[in-house]
């Protein structure tokens, strides 16, 4: 029987790579689904609706809310971001290592929700770097920078309550490591119960 897929969420600063890092890893793997969030916000240059995001109006945001189509959202400077369920559920009924890139209140959701979920938080080497990397994208305006920068500093309070840290520095090690950390997860003898039990009665049996 095939198993079900592990619910990965990944956060960090806005700038820190985590966008870059997903398509890398979904490029150079098939196990992973990465799932789109429904946001309120604008696209950027080259952002396709339905690839980055569902873009939607606040009110047809709303009422996913009330209907019970997302898992979590929350607002991220001045925006809605949500995550569906449905393509969440597909998808690890599949099989399939399910990734939510989200922001920090709603990765603290997720976790309440499914206990068994594997938070990691994406930060580059340092600040300056972050820094760097916001500017040099070149989406947003200063105001919009300073912003996030702002929320960075209430996301790095949270950082230690996650599973595991991952320094994007050199962006090959940093995908070969997602990879790693997630392989790693599938033996954890917290989800092995199944197999554990099969060996005990079949050592019983001896
Ligand atoms: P996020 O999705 O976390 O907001 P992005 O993936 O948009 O961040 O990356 C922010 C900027 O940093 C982009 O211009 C991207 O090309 C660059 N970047 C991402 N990873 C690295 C890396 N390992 N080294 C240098 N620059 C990077
Ligand atoms: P951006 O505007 O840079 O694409 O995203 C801003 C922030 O919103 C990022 O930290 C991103 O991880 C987060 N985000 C994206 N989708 C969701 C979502 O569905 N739910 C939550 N809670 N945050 C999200």
């Amino acid at each position: 029987m095939m198993s079900r897929g592990i619910l990965v969420v990944v956060s960090g600063f806005s700038g820190a790579g985590k966008g870059t890092l997903m398509k890398s890893l979904l490029e150079q793997y098939d196990n992973y689904a990465l799932s789109v969030s429904a946001t309120t916000r604008s696209p950027r240059a080259g952002e396709v609706d339905g690839r980055e995001y569902f873009f939607i109006k606040k009110e047809a945001f709303e009422k996913m809310i009330d209907s019970g189509a997302l898992y979590e959202y929350a607002r991220y400077a001045d925006n809605y971001y949500g995550t569906p369920r449905q393509y969440v559920d597909l998808k690890l009924e599949a099989g399939k290592d399910v990734i939510l890139e989200i922001e920090v209140q709603g990765a603290s959701k997720i976790k309440q929700r499914f206990p068994d979920a594997v938070l990691i938080f994406v930060t580059p080497p340092s600040i300056d770097e972050l820094k760097r990397r916001l500017i040099g994208r070149g989406t947003e305006d200063e105001a919009t920078i300073l912003k996030r920068l702002s929320r960075a500093k209430e996301e790095g309070a949270l950082m230690a309550s996650y599973d595991y840290i991952l320094v994007n520095d050199r962006l090959d090690e940093a995908v070969r490591e997602l990879h790693a950390i997630i392989r790693a997860e599938h033996s954890s003898s917290r989800r092995k119960h199944d197999l554990i039990g099969k060996l005990c009665r079949e050592l019983d049996d001896l």
